[in-house]
């Protein structure tokens, strides 16, 4: 019997609904080139059925999703409802429910697209940044003081615990293992003089679990001039909740564009389901109009075939996805004129 994927399918808005139609094509077409099965279940969830029902799941939505094995997104978002409304109602408690703690981004300079470095081929960029997703700066602690005086003062808390930075270094490690065996560590501790030490001392105490892996580290400030004058230093990246997320905009942003660029939220053990969507939002201004790139959605079902055991299909999506860049169609996005159904459909075909 041929194994089979249940995958939660979930548009969301705007261009997330065409790429989706892409995302599925593509997956359905390597599981038949690779002899598995892929079970789609759709939920409508966006902000037109919080427009509907004031909420942008229904109260048991993660229970629903509980028992598949991955989370596919496209995405959510649309003018007048606030972000922390979609990202609240749908994409917060989806990471924290299935302890979704490392968010991960492949960045790779692909044929057919260009870099806004200057003298970029493709492939000269190629890393991974690693984000811990769960805790750190982006804590909810806090209090002011003195309110309304002369003295006010408000105080926020970054709660860094041995189990959330370990775990999250580890994962950089073992990625780095099967890559270019090497991780670079965003750091700050010339200035945040609490966290960023206890940071500097577990990374350090961790690479000592793998003495193959290459290591640096470089304050947050220096590293972002480097991802622009070097990015083909480094391979994989890791930085804290408040680090990863500027890292992980910058470096597909450094890579051309963040329409063709994926994103995982990884519960690494498999103990949840993990969630893949597109960097990119839900693009009001391209939406219905049929010309949304739907590579970021495909490389993203690839990381998901990865994770769900079946690499050998993963990397054929991706040949697949570069020779069509390479050769076309592609959308106007990256300088061609096709659809998004057309650039789908080739991506399809070039399985
Ligand atoms: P959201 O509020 O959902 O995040 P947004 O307005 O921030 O949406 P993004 O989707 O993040 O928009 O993208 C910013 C711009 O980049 C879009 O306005 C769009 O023109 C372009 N863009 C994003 N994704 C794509 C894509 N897949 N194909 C083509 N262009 C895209
Ligand atoms: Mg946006």
């Amino acid at each position: 019997m041929s194994t089979t994927i249940r995958i939660a399918s979930i548009p969301g808005d705007g261009i997330g609904k065409d790429v989706m139609v892409e995302g599925i094509r593509v997956l359905d077409a390597a599981a038949t080139k690779f002899g598995f099965r892929m079970d789609w279940k759709h939920f409508d969830w966006s902000c037109e059925y919080y427009a509907r029902h004031g909420a942008m799941m229904p109260a048991d939505g993660i229970d629903q999703l509980r028992d598949f094995d991955s989370v596919y997104l496209g995405a959510v978002g649309f003018p007048g409802v606030p972000d922390h409304i979609s990202l609240w109602g749908l994409l917060i408690p989806i990471r924290r429910e299935f302890d979704q703690y490392a968010n991960i981004r492949p960045v790779y300079l692909m044929p057919g697209v260009k870099s806004p470095l200057a003298g970029r081929e493709p492939g000269s960029i190629n890393m991974m940044i690693v984000r811990e997703n769960t805790e750190g700066e982006y804590g909810t602690q806090g209090r002011f003081e003195n309110r309304g005086t002369e003295d006010e003062r408000v105080i926020g808390e970054a709660t860094f615990t041995r189990k959330g930075v370990d775990r999250i270094l580890r994962y950089a490690f073992e990625q780095a293992m099967t890559r270019g065996r090497h991780v670079t560590s965003a750091t700050k501790s010339n200035g945040l003089a609490i966290t960023m030490p206890y940071w500097d001392e577990r990374f350090a105490l961790m690479a000592r679990n793998y003495p193959e892996v290459r290591t640096d580290q470089f304050h947050i400030d220096i590293l972002t001039a480097q991802f622009v004058r070097n990015p083909d230093w480094f391979d994989v990246v890791v930085g804290s909740n408040l680090f990863g997320d500027i890292l992980s905009d910058l470096a597909p942003a450094c890579a051309g564009t963040i329409a063709i660029a994926p994103s995982a939220n990884l519960n690494p053990e498999r103990i949840h389901p993990s969630m893949f969507e597109p960097v990119h939002g839900s693009a009001p201004d391209i939406a219905g109009k049929g010309i949304a790139n739907p590579v970021g959605q495909i490389w993203a079902g690839s990381m998901m075939l990865d994770h769900l055991g079946q690499p050998e299909a993963a990397a054929a999506i991706m040949r697949a996805i570069e020779t069509v860049l390479a050769e076309g169609p592609r959308t106007p996005d990256v300088g061609g004129k096709a659809t998004t159904v057309e650039m789908g459909k080739a991506i399809a075909s070039a399985l």
